[in-house]
C-alpha cells in the first residue's frame, strides 16, 4: 500500500475536498473516485489500482473523527499506527462499515476486490431471505377448464408493512446502530491482508436495531394482508395441475424477494360431459324409430354449438360417433383440439297410445320375433 520513499499525497487532496469538508462531501468524493478506479473496471491497470487504494486510505482516515483529528494535527505520522491493524493487516473499517451507504447499487461490484471481507453479499446472506411459496386451491367449472378463463382469487399474503414501508420502525424513530457490532453488521477479526468478518449475532447482520418498533407490524416490517389477483387459467387444464405465479408468494424478511404463488386446480364434474385427456364424451338419447330408420339429430356441444349428427338406419344402442376437433384444446396449443365422442342411447318408449301399441304389435308380427332369442356376442355390441 505504501511505497517507501515516495511522497504521499495529502488525504484532502487525494479526495479533492477542502480541509473543512463535511462527512457527506468526503463520502461523495470517495464514492466518485472508488467507482471510477475500481479494479473490475480497470483490469490490469496498476495506476488505477493505486489510485483506488490511495482514495480508500484517505477516506478511511478522513471519515473517522479520531483519525481525522490526528491527521489534521500530526499529518501522516498521526495516523500511522491507527491505519494499520494487527500484523500490518489493513483494516479499512470505515469503508466496510459504510459500504452500502457509500456505494449503494454499486456495492456488488466491489465484492471481488474486498474478497470475502465485509461485502454487500455477506451482509445480505445474513438476514435477507426469499419469502415462502404459497399454495391456493382453486375449484373451477368443467367448461372453464376446457376453454380457459380468468379467475379472481383472494388470499392471505405476507407483505411489506405499508405503515413503515417494510422498515419495521415507527415513522420518525428510525434505526439505531447495533451496540454489539457498532453498526457494521459483523464482528471482525484480522486475517491476512484484509480482515475476516462474521455475522453479528445481535442484529443478525443488519447493523442496526429498531429504535421504536412500528405498531402496525410490531417491528417485523411485514404484515399479513389479503391480496386479490386475477389468475389466467389456460384452456385445456386438468385437475391436479398447478399454475405458478412468480413473486406473488410471501415477501421475504428484510426486503428479501417474494416467493411464488402456486394455484392448484380442481375441475368440477359436468352434468353431461366427461373428459379423458383431450377428448370429450357424452350420451344422447334417440328413439327406437330413429335408430331403426335412421335420421338426423342435433347435439349441443359443451360450448353451446348445435351440430348435426346423422344416425344411419339400423343404429344399435350404445353406438358411438366421433366428431373431430370438438374436444378439449391442448394445454399449450389451443388450436389443436381433441375429439367429441357421442354415444347413442336408444330409448324404449314407456308411454304409448293405443294406436302406437297397435303399430308396434304389427311390427312385431312382421318381424317374427322369437320368444327364445339367441344371446348376442359381446363383440357385436358397439
Ligand atoms: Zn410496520
Ligand atoms: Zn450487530
Amino acid at each position: 500500500m505504501r511505497v517507501a520513499g515516495v511522497a504521499k499525497r495529502d488525504y484532502y487532496e487525494v479526495l479533492g475536498v477542502p480541509r473543512g469538508a463535511s462527512k457527506d462531501e468526503i463520502k461523495k468524493a470517495y464514492r466518485r473516485l472508488a467507482i471510477k478506479y475500481h479494479p473490475d473496471r480497470n483490469a490490469g491497470n496498476k495506476e488505477a489500482e493505486e489510485k483506488f487504494k490511495e482514495a480508500t486510505e484517505a477516506y478511511d482516515v478522513l471519515i473517522d473523527d479520531k483519525k481525522r483529528q490526528a491527521y489534521d494535527q500530526f499529518g501522516f505520522a498521526g495516523v500511522e499506527g491507527m491505519a494499520e491493524g494487527a500484523g500490518g493487516a489493513r483494516d479499512f473499517s470505515s469503508v466496510f462499515r459504510d459500504f452500502e451507504d457509500i456505494f449503494g447499487d454499486f456495492s456488488g461490484i466491489f465484492d471481488s476486490f474486498f474478497g470475502g471481507g465485509r461485502t454487500r453479499s455477506a451482509r445480505r446472506d445474513a438476514s435477507v431471505r426469499r419469502g415462502a411459496d404459497l399454495r391456493y386451491n382453486l375449484e373451477i367449472s368443467f367448461k372453464d377448464a376446457v376453454y380457459g378463463t380468468k379467475e379472481e382469487i383472494s388470499y392471505a399474503r405476507r407483505q411489506a408493512c405499508s405503515k413503515c414501508h417494510g422498515t419495521g420502525a415507527e415513522s420518525g424513530s428510525g434505526k439505531k446502530a447495533c451496540y454489539t457490532c457498532g453498526g457494521s453488521g459483523q464482528v471482525r477479526r484480522s486475517s491476512g491482508f484484509f480482515s475476516i468478518a462474521s455475522t453479528c449475532p445481535t442484529c443478525h447482520g443488519e447493523g442496526y436495531v429498531i429504535d421504536q418498533p412500528c405498531t402496525a407490524c410490531r417491528g417485523m416490517g411485514i404484515v399479513e394482508k389479503q391480496q386479490r389477483i386475477k389468475v389466467t387459467i389456460p384452456s385445456g387444464i386438468e385437475s391436479g395441475k398447478r399454475i405458478s405465479i412468480p413473486n406473488q408468494g410471501d415477501v421475504g424478511p428484510n426486503g428479501g424477494p417474494a416467493g411464488d404463488l402456486y394455484v392448484y386446480i380442481t375441475v368440477k364434474p359436468h352434468e353431461y360431459f366427461q373428459r379423458e385427456g383431450n377428448d370429450l364424451y357424452c350420451i344422447i338419447p334417440i328413439s327406437i324409430t330413429q335408430a331403426a330408420l335412421g335420421g338426423e339429430v342435433y347435439v349441443t356441444t359443451l360450448d353451446d354449438k348445435k351440430i348435426k349428427l346423422k344416425i344411419p338406419p339400423g343404429t344399435q344402442n350404445g353406438k358411438t360417433f366421433r366428431i373431430k376437433g370438438e374436444g378439449v384444446p391442448f394445454l399449450h396449443n389451443p388450436f389443436k383440439k381433441g375429439d367429441l365422442y357421442i354415444k347413442v342411447f336408444v330409448q324404449v318408449p314407456s308411454k304409448l297410445t293405443s294406436r302406437a301399441k297397435d303399430l308396434l304389435r304389427e311390427l312385431s308380427e312382421i318381424q317374427g320375433e322369437e320368444i327364445h332369442p339367441k344371446p348376442i356376442a359381446t363383440s357385436e355390441l358397439h
